[in-house]
């Protein structure tokens, strides 16, 4: 099992880690900062980094409860140690798209009642799926003002981790009883003040603040019931 470092402090950038699994070109340590490509968020680029010499990480993806490295060349070995760092700029974007994705979430869930099915985070562009049956140009606009100000208003974003007898006394958390394999003791939750509470295991910026703010540029429908928002980060 690889240790996933990068939910303890998602602001960390470099760290030192021995290699404990190495075929071809695909790279296990014993701990990774670069986090692995799930819940729509894509897997970490950067470079890794071996007695002087560069090998770039390509993708990042988890596989049997460890997370496998892809680099661009052979040549680390079990027992090596490496030294990594992340794409910084690149990871920071999809923080903050992933953080504007549970603001985003909270508005359209508060204004319709209707429950996120999806979301995929992109440099470019960011989309949520909702499972909605309606949805007018006008209302497009009340979800961006909303979450604009939500995301200006500077909420502190907290992530714990909690039993999961105790993270099943959140209302919004309830139905993870029935999805959850029985051998999970824990659960992950990321908490936007007292707006948002979900289940994640991905990487939030600290504050609000951070994201900047949003433009919804498209919106599309997606087979009945299913809606879909597409939107940009302020710069
Ligand atoms: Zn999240």
């Amino acid at each position: 099992m690889t240790e996933p470092a990068y939910l303890e402090d998602s602001y960390q950038k470099e760290f030192e880690a021995d290699v404990v699994d190495a075929a071809g070109t695909d790279v296990v340590l014993d701990r990774t900062l670069f986090y692995p490509s799930s819940g729509g968020q894509p897997g970490d680029t950067g470079l890794f980094v071996v007695n002087g010499i560069e090998y770039k990480v390509v993708g990042v993806r988890k596989k049997n409860g460890d997370i496998v490295h892809e680099l661009d060349r052979e040549g680390i070995k079990k027992g090596d140690t490496v030294t990594g760092m992340i794409d910084w700029t690149r990871r920071y974007r999809f923080m903050r798209g992933h953080t504007a994705c549970h603001v985003l979430s909270y508005v359209v869930h508060q204004e319709t009642g209707a429950l996120i099915t999806g979301n995929q985070i992109s440099e470019e562009k960011c989309r949520i799926d909702f499972d909605l049956e309606n949805f007018d140009r006008e209302q497009m606009k009340t979800f961006e003002k909303k979450t604009n100000d939500l995301i200006h208003e500077g909420i502190d974003v907290i992530t714990k981790t909690l039993p999961k007898e105790e993270a099943f006394q959140i209302p919004s958390l309830i139905k993870l009883k029935n999805v959850l394999p029985p051998n999970v003791e824990n659960i992950r939750i990321v908490e936007i003040d007292d707006y948002e509470i979900q289940a994640c295991g991905g990487t939030h910026v600290r504050n609000t603040e951070e994201i900047k703010g949003i433009e919804i540029t498209k919106a599309e429908n997606k087979g009945k019931n299913n809606r879909r928002i597409y939107f940009s980060l302020k710069d």
